[in-house]
């Protein structure tokens, strides 16, 4: 199977070269069917303002039919045209496929040839594995994040997490290993995307610790105390939105009307007392924005937005996963760990007494009323 490689004028030709280095470097033994890169080294001339995915589809037939290649063959075309979706790639099922090799510096912090060369080779895979993107299966497309080559990354910073994964999950492996093709070129894809992974891990060497970070409950406001400015979120709403989805391992917006204790407390039972003294703190205090947000999903929508642009901001994007209000059509979420919540603030502390002293009273009545009743 031949992969050819052109850019458009944009593309810097030593970058291009460097993409095909990597792709050529890996070296898989035995007889069986192969990706075969080559690289065009005379440019093609430019895309030269913002266009959507056709417009890069027919550079790519065009050079397709000016070098008479064969269908079977893959045209992979290097532009540093921005595209109108903001893609950091796309291919168009019949096997041409366009990248765009400018800006990856916001996203990663190194040599942006290895992430083009994963993404050559994404790219290939997909479209074997026959992905439409106008069409997106949500079973393969992963909207949210599992370190695999099909997560979708619909925040862009998202894609140094399966740079340095070098995955493919069980469940797209499948479905590659049923195309001929692609059960054979498996071994090389991975092999680069090996090479992809060394070369973002040597590079990410100065990063103190990979341990997770905590987040603080204050009074005033709630705090990551690993992050150089540790105050995250503040303001009643920002913070009571937060909190109110700490209290859930996930929940649609249609759902929030439902919410009460009792399912707050069978959802989350890393902490009943504490679960409850937010819930406490979440409805009694006099500012609450939550009955504001339930009334429409617009307004939810912007608290979401809102905390997610400032964690963006201040948080690095290595441990952004665990904080982000991660979102799609079934729930909205936030995956840190639950047992890394700590609480600093003698109101909330105070409320977790007056609950447990509570809790033993009632249990005492129940057991009274059930002995009698
Ligand atoms: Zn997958």
């Amino acid at each position: 199977m031949k992969i050819h490689i052109c850019r458009t004028e944009n593309c810097p030709a030593d970058l291009a070269e460097g993409v095909f280095q990597i792709l050529e470097g890996v070296e898989i033994k035995g007889a069986g069917e192969k990706m075969q890169f080559t690289n065009t080294i005379k440019p093609l001339r430019g895309i030269d303002w913002l266009e959507d995915h056709p417009a890069f589809f027919q550079k790519a037939k065009d050079f397709r039919s000016d070098c008479g290649i064969v269908r079977d063959d893959f045209v992979i075309l290097l532009t540093g045209t921005k595209n109108a979706r903001n893609f950091f790639s796309a291919f168009d099922g019949e096997r041409n496929v366009y990248i765009h090799t400018d800006e990856w510096e916001e996203f990663i912090n190194r040599p942006v040839e290895y992430a083009i060369a994963y993404e050559v080779v994404e790219n290939v895979l997909q479209t074997l594995m026959g992905l439409d993107l106008n069409n997106r299966d949500s079973t393969y497309f992963h909207l949210e994040p599992k370190s695999c080559m099909n997560d979708f990354c619909e925040r862009k910073k998202q894609i140094i997490h399966k740079l340095v994964s070098a995955n493919i999950c069980d469940l797209c492996q499948e479905r590659i290993s049923k195309t001929q093709s692609g059960e054979a070129i498996m071994p090389q894809a991975l092999g680069i995307f090996e090479t992809v992974r060394t070369a973002f891990k040597i590079n990410l060497g100065n990063v103190p610790t990979l341990a997770p970070l905590d987040l603080i409950i204050r009074n005033d406001g709630i705090s990551i105390p690993g992050l150089v400015i540790p105050d995250l979120l503040s303001g009643a709403a920002q913070e009571t939105f937060f909190i109110f989805l700490l209290l859930h391992k996930g929940i649609r917006f249609d759902n929030i009307n439902t919410y009460n204790k009792s399912t707050a407390v069978k959802e989350t039972p890393w902490n009943e007392d504490f679960m409850f003294a937010l819930y406490q703190r979440l409805t009694t205090r006099s500012d609450n924005p939550v009955a504001t947000m339930l009334k429409s999903s617009d307004q939810f929508a912007q608290y979401r937005n809102a905390i997610n642009r400032k964690l963006e901001e201040m948080v690095p994007s290595r441990f952004l996963d665990n904080f982000i209000i991660a979102s799609n059509a079934n729930q909205n979420k936030i995956n840190l760990d639950r047992n890394l919540v700590r609480i600093d603030s003698p109101e909330i502390i105070n409320l977790i007494t007056t609950y447990r002293r509570e809790l033993r009273r009632r249990n005492l009545e129940n057991r009274i009323y059930t002995n009698f009743g």
